[in-house]
């Protein structure tokens, strides 16, 4: 970065960082992120002055495992530091709009604390405490400033208005996370964002060299010391479902190919396939460039979540167990990740049989409801994680559309050129001509009243 951005030796990065609760395999190994476990860290705890790598959030805020104290001093102490703040960030999008979301929320908290010197007393981990009491003196003039930038409820611009001297923003915006770009455009006014790197908790890929360029552009330099990559063409595994594959080398991969990325790791991991599916840019000497396509099998995803088809299936079929008793069931179902709002949700469309008759009838609210939470305790760890721990996703909706609107939606395909013999329902909807039209025949909709089951021990 310091290639493309300079003075950045000047000031300060606000960056929201966070670690997630361990957990333990069934074999008694802990197990957590890539990034909790580097936080966690002699190498991060103990880092020697970087004038480069200077951050507002003080270590104690990084590492308490309490999402709300976390993000609260956090953000505290990139108000109080806010004409320092040279760039701004958070690993992926989705966690950069949490934090603004978080400044919508408690702007009067934050700004009461900054015009008093006082911490909240919600905050109560006493290492934030002590970190917090170094910086924070009663400053009337910055409370009011950041009063009159956040009461009008004018939030456009707001990173830019808090934080001028921000030069850019450092979060990945690639892969699942391009839905947010828009809406990061909104709050920053427009600023570049920067991508810089491509990494997974098993392995570190590789590097965007380029990390001004725009988001569309991005391609990352896979570093050939990281693990020992291989390569499956996407063509031919598709071609030879029973032919053994065959992986191309890091150096043999070709221009203009899309490949699923397999990789042997230092930690034991043997050509271990990741599930990210990668198109070959070109080259930077002869390590190959990838541009991300998209994560293999992944239906849903609002931050660190992957949910695939199988998995919301079985969700689905859950939930609609507890229909039975009203001789309802689900015929259609769809999905969509709804990122309009912060946190984003899940979206699940259905489209019910109601057979009515002896003990059947059109099923109550509580019973959908019931139906929302059913589907969120049918979820895999990382989602009900983030939904009861972090609070990064919000409460899953069921949107009823009215009787014979998968059809409509089979009709608008086949208009558009899919074929009668091979269309199938899509299980997640992105295009917005078809999102348009199923919720304008929605009839009910219902969220879910309560958190899923999560503990940081297996089940
Ligand atoms: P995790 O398993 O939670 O450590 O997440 C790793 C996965 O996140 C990768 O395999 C990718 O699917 C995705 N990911 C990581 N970095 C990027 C990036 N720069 N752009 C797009 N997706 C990414």
């Amino acid at each position: 970065m310091i290639r493309y951005v300079a003075g950045l030796d000047k000031g300060k990065g606000l960056y929201f960082l966070f670690v997630k609760s361990e957990s333990k395999t069934a074999g008694g190994l802990p197990a957590r992120p890539v990034l909790t476990s580097y936080y966690k860290s002699h190498h991060f705890r103990a880092r020697p002055f970087d004038p480069y790598n200077v951050y507002t959030s003080p270590t104690a805020a990084v590492l308490c495992a309490d999402a709300f104290q976390s993000m609260y001093s956090q953000m505290l102490c990139g108000l109080l530091d806010r004409l320092d703040v040279l760039r701004v960030g958070a690993v992926f999008a989705s966690g950069l709009l949490r934090a603004i979301r978080f400044l919508q929320l408690h702007w009067k908290q934050l700004a009461h604390d900054i015009a008093t010197g006082t911490l909240s007393s919600k905050i109560t981990d006493s290492a934030i405490r002590d970190a917090v009491a170094q910086v924070l003196k009663p400053d009337p003039a910055l409370s009011e400033f950041i009063a009159s930038e956040c009461s009008p409820g004018d939030w456009a611009g707001i990173i830019t208005r808090i934080w001028p001297n921000t030069k850019y923003l450092d979060v990945i915006v690639t892969g699942a996370m391009a839905q947010y770009i828009p809406t990061l455009e909104y709050y920053s006014g427009g600023l570049p964002m920067a991508c810089t790197m491509y990494a997974s908790s098993e392995c570190y890929f590789g590097l965007n060299l380029r990390p001004m360029c725009k988001p569309s552009e991005v391609s990352y330099t896979i570093m050939p010391n990281m693990a020992y990559f291989e390569f499956l063409p996407l063509d031919s595994a598709a071609a030879n479902a029973d032919a053994p594959p065959q992986l191309a080398d890091l150096a043999g991969v070709e221009v203009g190919k899309e490949y699923e990325l397999v990789i042997t790791t230092y930690a034991g991991l043997y050509r271990y396939r990741v599930g990210d599916i990668l198109l070959v840019t070109g080259f930077h000497n002869a390590a190959p460039q990838f541009r991300f396509v998209r994560r293999k099998n992944v239906l849903l995803s609002i931050e660190s979540d992957k949910t695939d088809e199988a998995e919301l299936q079985r969700a689905v079929e859950r939930a609609s167990e507890l229909l039975r008793p009203w001789g309802a069931s689900v015929v259609e179902y769809t999905s969509q990740a709804d990122t309009r709002v912060i946190p984003g949700h899940y979206v699940i469309y259905w489209e019910l049989l109601v057979k009515g008759g002896e003990g059947g009838g059109w099923p109550g609210k509580e019973v959908f409801e019931a139906c929302c939470l059913e589907m969120e305790e049918a979820m895999n760890a990382v989602y009900r994680q983030s939904r009861t721990a972090d609070g990064s996703i919000g409460p899953l909706e069921i949107r009823v559309v009215r009787g014979g609107t998968f059809e409509e939606l089979m009709d608008y395909a086949i208009a558009r050129g899919a074929s009668i013999n091979q269309y199938k329902v899509p299980r997640c909807v992105t295009f917005p001509p078809i999102i348009e039209l199923l919720d304008s025949r929605v009839v009910e909709t219902h969220i879910s009243p309560a958190c899923p089951k999560w503990s940081p021990r297996p089940n």
